[in-house]
């Protein structure tokens, strides 16, 4: 098994980590009900998707 020489400084430990981090998650409002909703998703409190009606508001408000 290789095993490292140096033990990783805080300092490069960090800098290493500094590009971990998860980029915050993008939103859209909904052309419909004006919900923030995730690009490319069926809105979740209308059902709509691109400017139709995908998933009916009676099945949405259910599963709500
Ligand atoms: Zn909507």
């Amino acid at each position: 098994m290789a095993v490292p020489k140096k033990k990783t400084s805080k300092s490069r430990r960090n800098m290493r980590r500094a590009h971990d981090a998860l980029p915050a998650s993008s939103y859209q409002e909904c052309k419909n009900c004006g919900e923030m909703t995730r690009p490319h998703h069926v809105c979740g409190s209308c059902g709509h998707y691109d400017g139709r009606e995908v998933v009916s508001s009676e099945t949405v408000e259910a599963a709500a």
